[in-house]
């Protein structure tokens, strides 16, 4: 594969563009040096030219160098993830772009909380918000609504838990407002949203808007409010305020609205860890995380997500959120956004809303290869030309309609090949912030004003929006600088990942062969058709019927892949991950599917274990993320997925002769 084009934009796994790495860093470091100078050339030096003959001063550096280099020294012992031999977890090689401007930006040491704090790079990390709402096709024309915005955050985690406080904010504030109406005995005329009064309106009516509705309802009722009145509006927003779920607490809040049950938040069962912790930071407890069977593709099962809703539905189990995800962290897989979509309508008309999320902190970057310049779509077949395989119609369908959704998670510390510290969160209706922000109601007239500023000034205290306080600029310089030069559309951004994709590709293919070549010994499986770039496979002994086993011999192949404390990285040929398909996450249709295709016995693979010699809930798999830009050049002929699988070969029949010392085995190697 020519690979040319990624030449300038990594540093490289040998350091080849260390010069340009190297003279853009001083560069930019003596700049900034000028820049303390003239901030007021007429101040005189804070350190004596004197200082440095102090012994102390010579002492604290001589101590500063020592410890720095014990650092270096020891920071050898990282894992190597620029190297084309590191197919484990989501880390790769960085691109310079960012990476120089996070290292320089740091120097700066800007504070993303507000504008005061970061006069540079708030504005920027607005800017980033917007390139990722254009590249999933929001609209980010201020002059329409509803309006995109998106920030940064410390990673996909926060992102994640920022959607379920967004959503909550927006799923109970109509019933506040409600509530403050009855509590100021306002006669309020018939809502337009709820077509009657805001206060005959029933509790599940109420937790049942759109995010759109709830913020119509609540510019509807202000200015109905308002017209009784400006100081009684001021009474009322203070009521409000008071009647939030946020003020009360969740538990006063339900007790208070007796008849309003605890809300869902539903989850395919491949979701990643985050969704439970993001329950319990809620305080809706982990119970309240539905996990959606996921079908034999390791995709939600949407005849399953229907049935959750309709039994919903008839018990009036009110639903905050449901999640899709863009390339789930163990697979790689791409949950159909366009069907969640569908029944989110269907049920919609029935009284049903629940908001959409998309859990995009793998597989958000995908975005950028289906994006024009001009921000238009670029077409299923036009995509289709680059690659073997990818992307399925569902594919497709999936990420043309992120659109539509509420919100959406993207890790810049992923497939954005940023340094980490980066997460990100989109909202598609920056009006959403209205609910979140921490002023008091009393500033509403000038929050009135600034809505129609722009969004870089409207958001400019971005503390008041989000859930982290400080917050580095430097992040928001990465990635920033790293879309300017390279835009978020199949032609920039988006070549940089069509070519892990297509790397994916060839890697699947080279399991297929290996998978041939190694038939007689052991079966390797390949249980899921990749969606993206992140490959999993099943190691089992020919003739071997236990799980239990199969696991043990898979673990034995995994030890020489595996960063440990016993190995150091440097040792090892190639670094890889694992995970476990949990049995309590797959349908027994597809347990059964798996135990066959792999030859063990479908009773060891249980949900709960009672005889551990011979059951597992667990079935072992190795991981590879195929992120590295250099696994497979032209350049000198390295092929780093041939080294592997020819590698991995090498560990499968070793391991055989050592594990599984049949007969049989060697007389099959011996043929
Ligand atoms: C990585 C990941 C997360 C968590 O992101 P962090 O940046 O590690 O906090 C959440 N969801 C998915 C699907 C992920 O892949």
């Amino acid at each position: 594969m020519n690979l040319e084009f990624l030449a300038p934009y990594f540093l490289g796994p040998y350091g080849e563009n260390n010069d340009i790495f190297e003279k853009v860093l001083t560069e930019l470091l003596r700049d900034h040096i000028y820049w303390r100078r003239n901030i007021h050339p007429e101040d005189l030096p804070s350190i004596s030219t004197f200082a440095s003959q102090e012994p102390e001063y010579q002492q604290a550096i001589a101590k500063l160098r020592a410890e720095l280099h014990k650092l270096t020294a020891s920071l050898k012992q990282s894992v190597p993830f620029f190297s084309p031999r590191y197919i484990g977890h989501m880390c790769s090689d960085l691109m310079m772009p960012g990476l120089i401007a996070q290292m320089i930006t740091t120097l700066y040491n800007p504070n993303n909380v507000s504008f005061e704090a970061a006069t540079v790079t708030v504005d920027l990390e607005l800017k980033v918000g917007k390139q990722y709402a254009e590249m999933f096709g929001f609209n980010i024309d201020e002059d329409k609504a509803p309006c995109a915005w998106g920030h940064l955050t410390s990673g996909g985690t926060v992102a994640n838990y920022e959607s379920l406080w967004n959503f909550r904010a927006a799923k109970y504030y109509p019933i506040a407002l409600a509530e403050a109406a009855k509590r100021l005995q306002l006669t309020l005329p018939s809502s337009k949203i709820l077509n009657k009064p805001l206060i005959d309106a029933s509790l599940w009516q109420l937790s049942n808007l759109s995010i759109d509705q709830v913020l119509a309802l609540k510019e509807e009722t202000e200015s109905t409010v308002k017209e009784l009145g400006t100081n009684l509006l001021l009474d009322y927003k203070d009521c409000v305020d008071q009647e939030r779920i946020e003020s009360l607490g969740p538990a006063y809040f339900f007790t208070r609205h007796i008849g309003l049950k605890q809300p869902l938040v539903l989850v395919p069962s491949s979701a990643h860890y985050s969704w439970q912790k993001a329950m319990r930071v809620m305080g809706f407890g982990s119970d309240q995380l539905i996990k959606i069977p996921v079908h034999s593709n390791m995709r939600l099962d949407t005849g399953s997500l229907r049935t959750v809703l309709e039994s919903a539905l008839n018990k009036n189990m009110p639903i905050l959120s449901c999640v899709g995800i863009l390339g789930t962290t163990e697979f790689g897989t791409i949950d159909p956004i366009h069907e969640i979509l569908q029944l989110r309508d269907d049920y919609r008309a029935k009284g049903l809303e629940f908001y959409t999320h998309v859990d995009a902190a793998w597989g958000g970057y995908l975005a950028s290869m289906f994006r024009e310049e001009d921000g238009s779509e670029v077409s299923h077949d036009h995509i289709k030309e680059k690659f073997n395989y990818f992307p399925s119609d569902e594919v497709y369908q999936s990420i043309t309609s992120i659109k539509d959704v509420d919100s959406v998670t993207i890790d810049p510390h992923k497939l954005g090949y940023l340094p980490f510290g980066a997460g990100g969160f989109i909202s598609r209706n920056q009006e959403i912030t209205q609910l979140l922000t921490q002023e008091a109601p009393y500033v509403f007239e000038e929050t009135e004003t600034l809505d129609h500023h722009p969004a870089s000034q409207q958001f400019e205290k971005l503390g008041q929006f989000i859930m982290e306080g400080s917050k580095p600029g430097s992040v928001a310089a990465a990635a920033y600088v790293t879309h300017q030069v390279l835009p978020l559309n199949h032609h920039h951004f988006g070549r940089v990942i069509r070519q892990s994709i297509k790397t994916a590709e060839y890697f699947y293919d080279k399991l297929l062969e290996l998978q041939e070549r190694l038939k007689e010994h052991v079966t390797l499986c390949l249980p899921y058709t990749p969606d993206t770039n992140l490959i999993c496979i099943a190691i089992n002994p020919v003739n071997n019927r236990s799980l239990v086993k199969l696991n043990a011999f898979t673990q034995q192949i995994y030890s020489k892949l595996k960063i440990s404390r016993e190995t150091s990285p440097r040792d090892q040929e190639f670094i890889g991950s694992s995970t476990h398909l949990m049995r309590r996450n797959v349908s027994d249709s597809h347990a059964e599917e798996l135990c066959h295709m792999l030859g063990v016995m479908p009773d060891d693979y249980v949900k709960k274990v009672e005889h551990k010699s011979r059951q597992s809930d667990r079935l072992m798999l190795l991981r590879h993320t195929i992120m590295n830009p250099w696994l497979v050049s032209d350049n000198d002929g390295t092929d780093y997925v041939t080294k592997y699988c020819d590698y991995l070969e090498e560990l499968i029949l070793d391991n055989l002769d050592n594990e599984f010392n049949s007969a049989l085995v060697r007389k099959a190697q011996a043929v």
